[in-house]
């Protein structure tokens, strides 16, 4: 636990001392600041309350962690450096607040979630120069608990991705091995999490983007139920499976974290009018004896790389040691998940993306003749390749001839695979599943075989077809490449309390990945 004394040492760099001396206090600064760093959330919360670490020496660490690690992850898009040490001596100066149980936590967020005064930019051109004049409804929720924004993580474009190689600024790096990607969309906010240069970060999730860079970086990541956590403020991909839900480095940190960010918004018409529960004391609610775990028998076909099975299998006997029952159920419009999401997903996205015409939003081309030219530049110019293929995909789906044959089908198909969930859950408390076929692969490896990208969400899209809740995490270490696997827990609608719990027990007794990395 962090000593009162660091702050002294912190100061101490921040004065910037000369010669020997400085490098001196450098060094001890730097192991000071890491060793802040490697603390939970909760830890840190605690401290903080406690007044055992200040609230601008919590931000000097990540932003310290920060200048370390950047250069070789790049997960950050805008770091916010005056804001959030403007903010937390603001916080130093009023004093640890109970009623804020965020006080003085430093967190990133994706940038598709707008903040306001800080350039968002959903990782593309045609939003390079855009300040929002308001916060999405969840950073407004961080900011009231207390929580210090330190900048946005770096994502796909538009959230239409699975590695962070479709950001039009850069490509993150995963931190348990830099030549691996993170996973995406929320590739950004689990490197950020991952390295230590924040205690949380915010991300979103359409088809797998917050649980599937979690489970390739080793951290954990949250799904809530679609209409948990208000949309306000996201940058809409598709508007009927996007949710906002956190990354951290540990289930209890994931609870503390929900319990801020969910609850009614009237500004989000889909938001359930629901109280929110006490995440946090829900967390040794449901141990693990006598938990009926549904393991669902398509997520174990063909396609699953056999480290990443054994890493499962593995944890699937310990959580039995531990006294859960394993049942296996049956979701047999699994593979129907892929093209459903993607018809959907496009459809969804075409419309949405319809906004940005050059005229309110954003890029605007130069020398344009007229309002077609503008609109057609300012898109060809704005957009990257991924997002354009979508948007014709999309349009093309919902084109009368073919609205039928594609868009209805796939909705159709989408109540029947949430059905089939229903059913599954009825008989068990939650499911459990892997979340990626494989362990983190090789930056560049796919970016050439889009198909083959699409294919590496076959186990996160269903669920948000059906709008359920689902909570990753760390289960283990691939034997063979040395990198996290993780599994995923599905529950019934707004039943994250029982899944946080189940996921809290499974971590006090799985192996670990160690964390922070780098
Ligand atoms: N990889 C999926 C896609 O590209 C999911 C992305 C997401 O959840 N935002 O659509």
């Amino acid at each position: 636990m962090q000593q009162p004394g660091a702050v002294t040492r912190a100061d101490a760099y921040r004065t910037q001392t000369h010669s020997i001396a400085q490098t001196a206090v450098q060094n001890i600064f730097e192991n000071a600041m890491t060793e802040i760093c490697s603390l939970s959330l909760t830890q840190a919360a605690q401290a903080l309350q406690k007044k055992e670490l200040s609230a601008v020496d919590a931000v000097t660490a990540c932003l310290a962690r920060m200048d370390a690690t950047e250069p070789r992850i790049a997960a950050m898009l805008t770091v916010d450096r005056e804001g959030a040490l403007a903010a937390a001596a603001a916080l130093d100066k009023e004093g640890p607040n109970p009623a804020k149980p965020l006080w003085g936590v430093p967190v990133t967020v994706k940038d598709a979630l707008s903040t306001k005064g800080l350039r968002t930019t959903a990782g593309s051109r045609i939003l390079e120069n855009y300040t929002p004049f308001y916060d999405a409804f969840a950073v407004q929720q961080l900011r009231e608990a207390g929580a210090v924004i330190l900048g946005k993580n770096n994502m796909d474009e538009f959230a239409m991705g699975s590695t962070t190689e479709n950001s039009s600024y850069q490509t993150t790096r995963n931190p348990r091995d830099v030549n691996r990607v993170p996973g995406g969309s929320s590739g950004g906010s689990a490197a950020s999490v991952t390295a230590g240069q924040c205690f949380a970060s915010l991300g979103t999730d359409t088809g797998g983007s917050i649980r599937q860079p979690a489970s390739l970086c080793g951290c954990v990541g949250l799904k809530p139920t679609y209409g948990r956590v208000s949309r306000y403020g996201v940058i809409a991909y598709g508007s009927s499976l996007d949710q906002v839900g956190p990354l951290t480095r540990s289930v209890e940190d994931c609870a503390r974290v929900l319990g801020v960010i969910a609850g009614h918004d009237q500004r989000d018409g889909t938001c359930a009018p629901r109280p929110v529960d006490d995440y946090v004391t829900a967390l040794n609610s449901k141990p693990l004896k006598g938990a009926r775990l549904g393991i669902p028998k398509e997520f174990f076909g063909e396609g699953l790389a056999p480290e990443v099975r054994a890493v499962c299998q593995n944890a699937m006997s310990i959580a039995q040691a531990q006294g859960a029952e394993l049942v296996e159920v049956s979701l047999p419009h699994t593979d129907a998940a892929i093209a459903t999401y993607y018809i959907i997903a496009m459809a969804e996205a075409s419309s949405n993306l319809a906004r940005f015409d050059g005229v309110r939003y954003g890029r605007r081309a130069a020398d344009i003749k007229n309002l077609e030219d503008l609109y057609v530049r300012s898109r060809t110019e704005g957009f990257g390749q991924e997002v354009k293929r979508r948007i014709m995909l999309g349009a093309y789906v919902l084109s009368s001839g073919y609205y039928d044959a594609y868009y209805r089908k796939a909705a159709q198909v989408r109540r029947l695979i949430r059905d089939e969930y229903l059913a599954a859950l009825d008989k068990c408390d939650a499911l459990w599943a892997p979340v990626s076929p494989v362990p983190a692969w090789n930056v560049g490896s796919l970016t050439a075989d889009p198909l083959q990208m699409y294919l590496m969400d076959a186990y996160t899209l269903s669920l948000n077809l059906a709008g359920l809740p689902g909570l990753s995490m760390p289960v283990g270490v691939g034997a063979e490449s040395g990198l996290p696997v993780g599994m995923q827990l599905f529950g019934k609608a707004f039943a994250e309390g029982e899944l946080l719990s189940l996921g809290h027990a499974l971590e006090q007794v799985l192996p670990g990945v160690g964390a922070p990395a780098l």
